[in-house]
């Protein structure tokens, strides 16, 4: 059995990713507070790819184990790609997370103008998969779909419930977790990274 060490402190990004390796037998995801590592660490790359890199690399590193981490977010066309890499602080004042809610409802604000053809989006996710002998590993996932006008659906997290997935024809929020997992960011850039890791000696 191989540990690898989840580099968030997301519990809704844990339990994606459990979800979507569960059917790989030998390997188990554990977090960063069960493998007893509470530490803040800064995402200061320009990229999702590099953020990911960034995360994974230095929990390898501080724990001698491999570690995986996903830095994901939102990008939306006529806002020029944000909120992008600063999803998780985009209403931030003061530079560190906002709430779900703040984030949701800066971003209708700052589209309440756009017209229904121009609310294209598509949530990225980058994963990276790092050792501690410095061997790297990466892929990225996208999924397209709108910014919605209101809130719709309880389901999912961060920007779910005003993010209309084109395949679903529904919001991620009135998504159920399977829905999700079957079209989403996070499980495409899996799927590549599960490929990558056939070859890979743990
Ligand atoms: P990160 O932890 O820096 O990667 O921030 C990711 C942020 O992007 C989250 O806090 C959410 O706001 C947003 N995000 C990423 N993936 C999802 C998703 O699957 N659903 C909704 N929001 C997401």
């Amino acid at each position: 059995m191989t540990t690898i060490i989840v580099a968030t402190k997301n519990a809704h990004k844990v339990r994606e990713m459990n979800e979507l390796l569960a059917d790989i037998g030998d390997i188990k995801l554990v977090t960063m507070a069960e493998a007893g590592l509470d530490v803040e660490i800064e995402e200061n790359g320009k990229t999702f790819e590099e953020n990911a890199v960034i995360k994974a690399s230095f929990v390898a590193k501080e724990t001698g184990k491999p570690s995986i981490a996903d830095d994901s977010g939102l990008s939306v066309d006529v806002l020029g790609g944000e909120p992008g890499i600063y999803s998780a602080r985009y209403a931030s004042k003061d530079g560190g997370n906002a709430t779900d809610d703040e984030n949701i409802d800066l971003l209708l604000e700052n589209m309440k103008n756009i017209s229904g053809n121009e609310r294209t989006a598509r949530f990225v996710s980058a994963l990276a998969l790092c050792f501690p002998d410095g061997r790297t590993y990466t892929a990225i996932g996208a999924c397209e779909g709108l910014i919605t006008r209101e809130r719709r659906g309880q389901g999912g997290f961060g920007y779910d419930p005003v993010f209309f997935c084109n395949s679903l024809s529904k919001t991620f929020g009135e998504a159920s977790a399977d829905e999700k997992n079957s079209v989403s960011h996070r499980n495409r850039a899996m799927m590549i990274l599960r490929e990558k890791m056939r070859d890979i000696e743990f």
